[in-house]
């Protein structure tokens, strides 16, 4: 059985005290809300903290309210959020996202906050320190060379988050606090460039909430490719979000790939290829070819890399066609290998 290192669990009451004791310990401490991902990363020495400094006296961060915009609170379960009437009736996407997370124990605990901060994953690194001690360690952790690319100066570890592209897509903002003071930022701005410093924010910044526009009147979806019905990580996500105005013209789009980077990808060039065309068949398959392009998959995941790259345009215009209320079933089917 694997244990789980040795640490300290501070308790503070308010995201400013918890961003100070962060601050003040630096590297050797780590922010905790529902432990789902940091707990089992810890047993397996991919996180050794000497300090844990526990989210969940954060009154602030907790609370699902609005009206024409939502706010949720970081520490919200993602059962909560994806059961939620109101998030179900006007952002159905976040509540799909958050309800195709693992499975339904990890959904109670697993926070939707820690769901938007969760590591970054690779075949190389979800590993036991053993198995990883056998192949000498990469760069996420102890060792000095990504396994997957070897002449790579970054590490491509998976953004793996279900609910992050679809709060990209919505144009979600967060609310990230310091010790010094709170600022909001698109949630687009949370995510960096590297597998190993994947996010943007500061380390000792406590994320405590999260917020949605209005979007009324546009449709939207999250389609969610894994091996399994249940407990796997995406392996591809396609959040999609469109507003149509008569006629079905698309007036404005949103696509993001989840799963296929080390951050959420905003499919740019297709939004704007979408914009002004009225979402038929023929349009939905010339947007897909351009929404997949930007994905990188690597061979760091379930399954082969490109057959993943090939799903990216098929479960685009799947997701596509969801939202224009046409069939998603006749695209060809396209065998894993
Ligand atoms: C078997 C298994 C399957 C899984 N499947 C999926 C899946 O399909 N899809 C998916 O998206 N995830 C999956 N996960 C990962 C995880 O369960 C979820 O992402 C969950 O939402 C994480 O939330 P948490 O509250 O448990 O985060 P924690 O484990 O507590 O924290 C995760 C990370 O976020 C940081 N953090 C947490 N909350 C905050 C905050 N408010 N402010 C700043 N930093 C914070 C922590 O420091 C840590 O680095 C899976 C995990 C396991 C073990
Ligand atoms: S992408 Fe490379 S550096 Fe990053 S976790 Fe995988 S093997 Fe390690």
């Amino acid at each position: 059985m694997l244990r789980l290192p040795p640490f300290r669990l501070v308790v503070p009451k308010t995201a400013r005290e918890a961003a100070r004791i962060l601050a003040d310990h630096g590297p050797e401490a780590m922010a905790v809300a529902g432990g789902t991902d940091l707990y089992p990363n810890m047993k397996r020495r991919q996180f050794t903290p000497k300090v844990l400094v526990a989210l969940s006296g954060l009154g602030e961060a907790r609370g699902i309210a609005g009206n024409g915009t939502l706010t949720l609170g970081a520490l919200e379960t993602l059962t909560n959020v994806s059961r939620h009437p109101l998030v179900s009736a006007r952002w159905p996407a976040v509540a799909a996202s958050a309800g195709l997370v693992s499975s339904p124990p990890l959904r109670n605990a697993g926070t939707i906050g820690g769901n938007l901060c969760v590591d970054t994953r690779c075949t190389y690194y979800n590993q036991t320190e053993f198995w990883r001690a056998s192949i000498g360690y990469c760069m996420k952790r102890d060792g000095d060379v990504c396994l997957v690319a070897p002449g790579s100066s970054i590490c491509w570890a998976l953004s793996s988050s279900d609910t992050a592209p679809v709060m990209i897509a919505l144009g979600a903002e967060v609310t990230l606090v310091g010790g010094d003071g709170s600022r909001r930022i698109p949630e687009a701005d949370l995510y960096g460039r590297d597998g190993i410093q994947y996010l943007a924010k500061r380390p000792e910044e406590v994320l405590t909430q999260v917020h949605l526009p209005s979007r009324d009147g546009w449709a939207m979806t999250y389609r969610k490719l894994r091996r399994r019905g249940s407990i796997d990580f995406p392996i591809l996500g396609v959040a999609a979000a469109v507003r149509l105005g008569p006629g079905r013209v698309v007036e404005e789009a949103r696509i993001v790939l989840g799963a296929v980077h080390t951050h959420p990808v905003e499919a740019s060039d297709a939004n704007d290829f979408l914009r002004g065309k009225v979402l038929d068949r023929e349009t939905i398959e010339m947007a897909a070819g351009i929404a997949y392009k930007p994905a990188k998959p690597l061979d760091n995941a379930d399954l082969s890399y490109s057959w993943r790259k090939r799903m990216a345009r098929i479960e685009t215009a799947r997701a596509l066609r969801e939202l224009a209320g046409l069939p998603t079933g006749d695209l060809p089917p396209v065998n894993p290998s």
